[in-house]
């Protein structure tokens, strides 16, 4: 009698499916249907300059951006200039930005970020990504947001919270980090639709695709999503 090998077709089966997913047919589609949802999303952090993005994202750092930006406004008209931050008490910079948690950890970056702006780039925050990550307090996560959305520069693809979950709900990636998710995308989806794909799905995350109990029937791309804690499906 011939022996069972149940794990072949399980295997070959899931592999289908992954293809599947990633079909540039149905990618071009999500992008599609999210840039019609969201056509006008930018950056939702409050900037008038590439260094204040800069801060503003190590500041979201386990924040929301809601909280950020209640801090900024008083948080750059006390410290308006890099040499400000460079040059202020730790002590002052923690206690601006304290309702944003973490909060010293978080003034040691920006005040690092500032001392080395100051010292290797003529005040100025680089529009390379490996300079950038000189930065203290700077990941790959927040210079692709300071690239992307101020520089306009698409050198990544910006891999928050939200991304790395609606990614996994959409089938994109199956990583387990942020940074090979990141490189899965990078993969998947056409780099002139990098910046824009982030905010999108970012924005999506917020709005519907929430973490508990995403809002699958207000959602653009039911008909796409397979996601197995979907609330709510007109598939199997
Ligand atoms: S169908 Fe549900 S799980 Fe899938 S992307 Fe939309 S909200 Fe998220």
């Amino acid at each position: 009698m011939p022996l069972k090998q149940p794990a072949r077709p399980k295997k070959a089966a899931a592999k289908k499916s992954v293809k599947a997913s990633l079909a540039p047919e149905r990618i071009a589609e999500i992008l599609k249907l999210l840039h019609e949802a969201y056509p006008d999303v930018v950056c939702a952090l409050h900037h008038t300059s590439a260094w204040e993005l800069t801060v503003a994202t190590i500041l979201s750092a386990q924040c929301t951006d809601v909280r950020v930006n209640m801090v900024t406004p008083a948080l750059f008209k006390q410290f308006p200039t890099p040499q400000a931050f460079a040059n202020a008490p730790i002590e002052d910079i923690e206690a601006a930005i304290r309702t944003t948690g973490f909060y010293r950890n978080k003034a040691k970056s920006v005040q690092g970020a500032a001392k080395r702006l100051l010292t290797e780039f003529n005040g100025a925050v680089p529009k390379e990504m490996d300079k950038l990550l000189t930065l203290p307090g700077v990941a790959r996560k927040t210079a692709n947001v300071v690239l992307g959305s101020w520089f306009g520069i698409a050198a990544g693809v910006v891999v928050d919270t939200h991304v790395f979950r609606l990614s996994h709900r959409l089938g994109l990636t199956q990583a387990t980090t942020p940074e090979k998710v990141e490189q899965d995308l990078m993969k998947i989806i056409p780099r002139d639709h990098w910046i824009q794909f982030s905010h999108e799905l970012i924005h999506h995350g917020r709005q519907v695709c929430v973490a508990r109990k995403p809002r699958c029937a207000d959602c653009t791309l039911e008909s796409l999503c397979n996601a197995p804690d979907k609330t709510w499906s007109t598939h199997s």
